[in-house]
């Protein structure tokens, strides 16, 4: 008898991120497409982790996370967000934001419950809510600003709407929320059992003197919200799969009851790492400062090539526009490029469920700058 699996996932294949990465290999190219540093994490950080392991932490740590380093956590949001969070009810380090976020959807959504996605969205998103039975009701930001059209969450928030899932600074466009946005999200939610997911993975990625607007910040969200965070974004060592998750205690209840059976307990020597460098704060307020001069580093580069910058303030991506240069598809376009000019970079149109196609790719300025200027010297030889 040949066994077949229905699948849960039907509508999926393998990530954009993947097939990129691969095309990209195949043809040499310098890698701008997935989201990561080519230079190496800091060597005190790297020090740290080799002592601990040195030291004999090696073994499980707790649950919810190494005790000492949810402290620096929770010291850390006070002073920047001036939160008072709870590290033993309210903090859960987690393999990873991506795993947070589904941990989150996993603990709240029940099936038939709404969730409202902006798009283009952050791509586990969507597969998230379906795995869990639920209905993903998308909402296009406006293009080309990204910007949220509150007109049109109106229309999409329904009695079964359970959740809506932020991403600031948003990935892939790098748009920051407004305070605006805080004031329209919180009318919207008042008086209802809408939860909210924030993904604050690009929290010291943000430029111009822009500040975070995180949810944190706001005791009304916040008491609704599951915010998370990765250490990978912030030390730029996002394959060690280390993030956090922050809400109230009682919904921390119930996330770390799906936790505990999917994980239970994350990397010991790394979280002992972590926990010592977050006391220099330096390090991660210096970060936007660091990345911001590779973002103008990079447009100065572009300004040589016909593309057009659709401009932003956070994450480290920026996208531009080559719709008035051609009309391949954005997959086509990204994949020519590979191949012609040994460029990668990621279609905006796998952020879409729908599929939209604006003529836009995301490039990753996370780059050596002699990266970034070898790859630019590359573009120009498709014109
Ligand atoms: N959210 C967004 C928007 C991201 O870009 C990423 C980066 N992959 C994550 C969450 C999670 O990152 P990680 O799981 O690597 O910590
Ligand atoms: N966050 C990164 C990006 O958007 C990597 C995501 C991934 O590989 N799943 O490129």
């Amino acid at each position: 008898m040949r066994i077949q699996l229905q699948s849960k996932l039907p509508n999926v294949g393998v990530t954009i991120f993947t097939e990129i990465n691969e095309l990209a290999v195949r043809h040499n190219a310098i890698n701008l497409g997935q989201g990561f540093p080519d230079y190496n994490v800091n060597s005190d950080l790297h020090e740290l982790v080799a002592d601990a392991m040195r030291n004999g932490f090696n073994q499980y740590t707790h649950m919810n996370g190494y005790p000492p380093l949810r402290q620096k956590i929770a010291a850390k949001i006070k002073t920047l967000y001036n939160a008072d969070v709870d590290p033993d009810s309210s903090i859960t380090v987690t393999p990873g934001g991506t795993y947070a976020i589904y941990t989150a959807v996993t603990s709240l959504l029940r099936p038939g419950d709404e969730a409202i996605v902006f798009e283009p969205a952050y791509d586990s998103y969507i597969p998230n809510i379906e795995l869990n039975s639920g209905k993903a009701v998308t909402v296009p930001l406006r293009f080309p600003d990204y910007s949220i059209p509150w007109d049109l969450v109106d229309k999409a928030i329904t009695s079964r709407t359970r959740l809506i899932i932020l991403n600031s600074p948003h990935n892939p466009t790098g748009a920051l929320i407004t305070e605006n946005d805080i004031v329209e999200l919180s009318k919207r939610v008042a008086g209802t059992d809408i939860m909210i997911i924030s993904d604050e993975v690009y929290e010291h990625l943000i430029f111009d003197g822009k500040p975070h607007l995180s949810l944190l910040k706001y005791p009304e969200l916040a008491s609704r919200s599951f915010v998370c965070f990765s250490f990978g974004k912030t030390y730029s060592c996002t394959g060690w799969k280390l993030g956090y998750c922050i809400a109230p205690p009682e919904l921390m209840k119930e996330f770390r009851k799906v936790h505990q059976f999917n994980c239970f307990t994350c990397d010991t020597p790394k979280q002992i790492a972590l926990a010592q460098y977050l006391d220099n704060s330096n390090v991660y307020l210096s970060l936007a400062p660091l990345m911001e001069a590779k973002r103008n580093f990079l447009r100065e580069l572009m300004k040589k090539t016909p593309f057009k910058l659709i401009p932003s303030h956070g994450s480290y991506f920026e996208c531009y526009s080559y719709g008035h240069f051609s009309q391949e598809s954005d997959r086509d376009f990204a994949a020519r490029m590979i191949r012609e000019c040994g460029v990668a970079t990621i279609p905006v149109s796998a952020f879409y469920r729908t599929g939209q196609d604006d003529h836009v790719v995301r490039f990753c300025f996370a780059k050596k700058e002699s990266t970034l200027e070898e790859a630019a010297k590359r573009i120009l030889k498709l014109f």
